[in-house]
């Protein structure tokens, strides 16, 4: 019985990897094809200067409008995108349409709005990533101290000189430079003072507990503490309370993102939200 019973775990075993499987390249086909028929969308969520509370600028963010299954987060298919390679065209695709956008946005007056686009290891490891942006630049005549490009710290740490080399030509171009998810990669600091970065954002994990972690809220300290010791700026990712808020200005953590102020929109919501935001700046 237990020989049989062995048998049925190992059936059920290989029928779950055959279903992954399968159901992992028929993601891969749906992605091709979604990318042949344009079925991606990008959405802003806005950047506050956080004791002003003005719009500084927006994070990029893709979603996908599958045809059956409706609006599908990234979480469900950047894993995908980036090992098949598919992230590369994705990626271009971002980048071009964040800078076309941000750009028709400064011709509408909105001058002032920089945006943020997520980079993925596979884009930021190809050899003429710097290229690829500055003929994005060109392309879309968005200024480029517009732009700012989001990595996480994997992709430096593993890195070597030539990630370096590729920071310090985007810099020059430019371009500003975030660690995304700052926190949650290795906890080799040195990258911080040798690559030109410009930007740190606290990892929405912390923040999430801030107010019932005592360690979660002495992490932030020392990371806005350190980042303004080493020069660069922070944002808090993930800001959904008042009282994280309070904290956040209270250690004079200088920008904030988060459903607090506003989800992700889509750029029609978006540049209506900016707009009555601001409104309501004129009016205090
Ligand atoms: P991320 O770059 O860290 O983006 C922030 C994520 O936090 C977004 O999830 C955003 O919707 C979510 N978020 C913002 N404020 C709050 C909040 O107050 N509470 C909570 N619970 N969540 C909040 P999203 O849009 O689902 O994206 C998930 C991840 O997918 C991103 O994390 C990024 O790593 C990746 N991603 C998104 N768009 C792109 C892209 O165009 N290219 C690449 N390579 N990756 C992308
Ligand atoms: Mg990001
Ligand atoms: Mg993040
Ligand atoms: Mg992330």
């Amino acid at each position: 019985q237990a020989k049989e019973q062995g048998r049925n775990s190992f059936h059920y075993f290989t029928q779950k990897l055959q279903d992954r499987a399968s159901s992992r390249l028929m993601l891969e086909n749906q992605l091709r094809e979604a990318i042949e028929k344009q079925q991606f969308a990008l959405y802003y969520q806005p950047k506050l200067e956080l004791h002003s509370r003005r719009v500084l600028g927006m994070e990029a963010l893709i979603r996908w409008h599958h045809p059956t299954q409706g609006l599908i987060s990234p979480a469900d298919f950047i894993p995908v995108a980036e090992e098949t390679g598919l992230i590369v065209p994705l990626g271009q695709w971002v980048l071009e349409e964040a800078c076309r956008q941000t750009q028709e946005w400064h011709q509408q007056g909105f001058t002032h709005l920089r945006v943020s686009v997520n980079l993925s290891a596979r884009q930021f490891a190809k050899a003429d990533l710097v290229e690829d942006v500055r003929k994005t630049l060109e392309r879309t005549k968005l200024s480029t101290d517009a732009l700012e490009l989001e990595i996480t710290e994997s992709m430096v740490v593993d890195a070597s000189s030539s990630a370096n080399e590729k920071l310090v030509q985007l810099r020059q171009l430019g371009v500003e430079i975030s660690i995304d998810d700052f926190g949650t990669g290795y906890s080799n600091l040195q990258y911080l003072k040798r690559f030109p970065l410009t930007s740190l954002k606290i990892d929405r994990g912390f923040v999430r507990d801030l107010m019932v972690d005592r360690e979660d809220a002495a992490i932030i300290k020392a990371i806005i503490l350190m980042a303004r010791g080493l020069g660069l700026n922070v944002i808090a990712e993930g800001v959904e309370t008042q009282e994280q808020l309070d904290f956040l200005l209270e250690h004079r953590c200088p920008m904030g993102q988060g459903f607090l102020f506003s989800p992700p929109l889509p750029a029609d919501k978006f540049i209506e939200w900016i707009d009555s935001t601001e409104l309501d700046f004129d009016t205090l």
